[in-house]
């Protein structure tokens, strides 16, 4: 292999999604930034996001942060840190509008403002009666390609402030010298060269890690490379255990229909035709948290009432079917759902059914099931996204992370539909201020010489094994395994299946070289080297779900259904130990105290999750 081409930047920041391109413009306003990214921009998964971007503006419906932070609080079912959930919350406002400043073309109302649409788990009280809560409308959109637009919009202004972009280049290794993030290693994907990338900060924002599961809505990239590598340096991850599924994948597919759908009137129906969301969550219905939604699928599949006997249930987005049951917010202003409202608010997701299924949503129903779509945890950061050695709370100097490869906290243990894309924009922005100032603060420091040393050695070792088997059938069965023993249902025995099944997997993976040898546009050793990310998250992840003797948000074990807050109140910290060993820490939730009465009680008291 050539020597490695070097680079230096104040800031180095891998992944062109929300998060990074956030981070890229605020911390290329200050100082010298460079984007690392194996996918050109515009094909990051942010791109897939078609719901929208969650914040209390009340354009259309009273509302306030308060009522954000409490439903988030809710929906993670209480193991969400709150400081961070209250920042989310409040600075969610201004990112918006500084949004749509750069130029976002958001949806407007008739009078111009920036319109909004329900989204599952978002409330507020009832008007004169506040023990009671009614959906709200707090999602920001632009039609049903609201992430694509956050894209194109923070591209151009990344371009605008002269942010460099390494397009197509894939990063193998972080440079980690006496604790310390002082750069990355990268492998040009078209040329299989290597590039050392030296830097006073660097950035994760590598997305999240879907492609762990069999049925996925998650892009083939995605998977783990950021925390996985940072695992491997000693790096906790946390929170691993709570992967949230999402109830509306197409059937098999796993692609995924907006829950915009839901939002605006979709209705889920089984095989008898029931609307079974009446019995799982009477008040809030289709509009229940996805991890209630698609538990309610699963119970509904286990009854023997799925379409015809299978494991999949109805969606329903035909005009005829939302004015029936009168289940769009429209119906409120004495309006009716048509063809038209249905196109223009959700072309994209008719496009995907008519394009996979062959089905026209708007004439027949959809067929769903719960796809693996989120992953609640990853490398754990303190709210200005500095990332976190241990569970003690200290930091690793010159490493920041945001976006779904990060665990800030704001999730807990389920997130909200449309808080994805706020919290790239919010955190995503602080670290681009925090690097930005740590770079002026502190000089670059020396890396070794030959810093991309390891990462040339692991390419050696895989280009010249021999191939004992295709890669390909090691990822399945993880893919599987993990699906079935590690899903929306877990059982001790079903873990401890997974556990063994993955440690024979890395045995496998690791004495098994690949087919194409070459250095040019080597995709087949990129896989390779993703599924051994995937490989080392699923131990960690598999691990977490054990050690979390309870059931609470996405993270349901059958044998033990409830929550307990007396032992589970906290955060799982998972570290690597040796090749596969996984060590396990916690670390308590960061609850906010108020005084009531002269006493210091809890601002969000715990209670039962009911929606
Ligand atoms: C189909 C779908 C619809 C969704 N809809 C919504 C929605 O409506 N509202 C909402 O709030 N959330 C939604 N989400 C979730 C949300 O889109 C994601 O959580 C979010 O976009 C993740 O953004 P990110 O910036 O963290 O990473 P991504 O946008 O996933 O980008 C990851 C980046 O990391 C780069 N990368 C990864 N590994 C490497 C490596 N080794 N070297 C170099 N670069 C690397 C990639 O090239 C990419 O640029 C949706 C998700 C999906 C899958």
């Amino acid at each position: 292999m050539n020597t490695p081409t070097y680079h230096r930047f104040d800031t180095i920041i891998v992944g062109s999604g929300g998060a990074g391109l956030m981070a890229a413009l605020h911390s290329g306003k200050e100082v010298g930034t460079a984007v690392v990214s194996k996918l050109y921009p515009m094909r990051s998964h942010t791109g897939a996001a078609a719901g929208g971007i969650a914040a209390a503006l009340s354009n259309i419906e009273d509302d306030s942060w308060e009522n954000h932070a409490y439903d988030t609080i809710k929906g993670g079912d209480f193991v969400v840190d709150q400081t961070p959930v209250e920042i989310l919350c409040r600075e969610a406002v201004e990112c918006i509008y500084d949004l749509e400043h750069m130029g976002l073309p958001f949806d407007r109302t008739p009078d111009g403002r920036i319109s909004q649409r329900r989204f599952g788990g978002h409330t507020r009280p009832v008007p004169g009666d506040s023990s009671k809560r009614e959906p709200v409308m707090r999602s920001c959109h632009a039609a049903d390609r609201t992430g694509h637009m956050i894209l194109q919009t923070l591209y151009q202004q990344c371009i605008k402030q002269g942010v460099t972009f390494f397009d197509e280049y894939h990063m193998l290794d972080l440079i980690m010298v006496e604790g310390e993030c002082r750069g990355i290693v990268a492998i040009e994907i078209a040329t299989g060269r290597l590039h050392v990338f030296h830097a006073k900060s660097v950035m994760l924002a590598t997305g999240g890690f879907g492609r762990m599961f069999k049925v996925t809505s998650n892009a083939f990239a995605l998977t783990g490379d950021g925390p996985a590598i940072a695992y491997r340096h000693g790096i906790p991850v946390e929170d691993m255990e709570f992967y949230q599924f999402h109830p509306t994948g197409i059937y098999r597919l796993g692609v995924l229909l907006t829950e915009g759908c839901r939002g605006d009137g979709g209705i889920m129906f089984n095989g008898k035709g029931e609307r079974f969301m009446e019995t799982y969550a009477p008040n809030m219905k289709e509009l229940a948290s996805r991890d209630v939604c698609s538990r309610s699928i699963y119970e509904e599949v286990r009854a023997g009432r799925g379409v015809s006997g299978k494991d999949f249930v109805y969606l329903d987005i035909r005009p005829s079917t939302i004015n029936k049951y009168k289940s769009s917010p429209i119906h409120r202003d004495g309006l009716e759902v048509d063809d038209h409202f249905i196109e223009s608010r959700l072309s994209e997701s008719l496009e995907l059914s008519r394009t996979y299924l062959g089905i026209d949503p708007l004439k027949e129903p959809m067929p769903i099931q719960p796809t693996a779509h989120y992953a609640m945890g990853g490398t754990p950061t303190d709210f200005e996204t500095r990332v976190l050695r241990n569970a003690s709370g200290e930091i690793v100097p010159g490493l920041y992370a945001a976006g779904e490869s990060a665990c800030v906290s704001v999730h807990g243990a389920n997130r909200l539909g449309t808080n994805s894309l706020v919290d790239l924009v919010v955190f995503g922005r602080r670290a681009g201020k925090a690097m930005a100032r740590f770079a002026k603060e502190n000089d670059f420091k020396p890396i070794p010489k030959d810093a991309a040393a390891p990462t040339k050695k692991q390419i050696e070792s895989v280009l010249s094994k021999p191939r004992t088997e295709p890669w390909i059938r090691i990822r399945d069965e993880l893919q599987t395994v993990m699906m079935d023993e590690c899903g929306v249902y877990r059982t001790a025995e079903g873990l401890g299946n997974a556990s063994k099944t993955v440690a024979k997997l890395k045995k496998r993976y690791e004495s098994t070289g690949i087919q194409d040898k070459g250095t040019v546009f080597n995709t087949g050793l990129l896989e390779y080297l993703e599924l051994g990310c995937l490989i080392d998250l699923a131990a960690a992840t598999v691990a977490s779900a054990e050690s979390r003797k309870e059931s609470r948000g996405a993270h349901s074990r059958e044998d033990f259904p409830d929550r307990d807050d007396v032992k589970h109140f906290n955060h799982t910290f998972a570290t690597k130990e040796g090749d596969l060993g996984v060590k396990i820490d916690t670390r308590a939730v960061d609850v906010i105290y108020v005084e009531k009465d002269g006493q210091k009680v809890p601002k969000y008291p715990l209670e039962v999750r009911k929606y």
